[in-house]
This record gives C-alpha cells, sequence and structure tokens, in this order.
C-alpha cells in the first residue's frame, strides 16, 4: 500500500491518499534486480491503480509533484545506461585501431 499527499473533492480538503501497490522505492529496487523486466507490470499497476481518499474512500488526486519521479529515473537509466557504456565501448575500440 502506497500513502502520498492528495486532495480529495468530496471531502473538499487535503488528505492522506493511498492506492494498492507497493512504495516506488520497492518498485525500483525490483527493476534494477530484474534488469529492468520489472518496469512494465510497475508501469502497468502505475496506470491500473487509482487513488484513493483515507477517510471516505473516494476517488482522490495525489499532489505530489512528482509522483513518476523514480519512474523516470529508472527508464532513464535502463535505456541511456547500456547506450553510454557501448558509446564507451566503440570509443575505446576506435581509438584503438588507430
Ligand atoms: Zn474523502
Amino acid at each position: 500500500m502506497q500513502e502520498a499527499p492528495g486532495y480529495c473533492l468530496p471531502c473538499d480538503k487535503k488528505v492522506l491518499v493511498r492506492r494498492a501497490g507497493m512504495s516506488e522505492r520497492a518498485n525500483l529496487f525490483l527493476t534494477l534486480a530484474t534488469v529492468g523486466i520489472w518496469l512494465w507490470p510497475w508501469i502497468l499497476m502505475t496506470i491500473v491503480t487509482r487513488w484513493r481518499c483515507s477517510e471516505c474512500g473516494g476517488r482522490a488526486a495525489c499532489i505530489e509533484a512528482n509522483e513518476f519521479g523514480y519512474l523516470k529515473l529508472a527508464l532513464l537509466l535502463f535505456y541511456l545506461l547500456p547506450l553510454f557504456i557501448w558509446s564507451i565501448y566503440e570509443l575505446g575500440r576506435r581509438l584503438l585501431e588507430q
């Protein structure tokens, strides 16, 4: 279960919002541990699960600005790191060839 600051319309106030699933830190760890495979179920869960008000249980909005912060970071690492390593390798190979 994830918890974050949010806003509930029926309650008309700032509340604690909850949604099913693991914390982003746990998801990020799993993504790294599974070499990026976990990224896809994570993205799917992020889309499917909705934030709910902790007081009335109705749909509520999460007001955390960087809700996808860790997700973006994980995506960036997953796609840019191999590219970065490959370019270093390629650079080294060309320098050795000269
Ligand atoms: Zn509410």
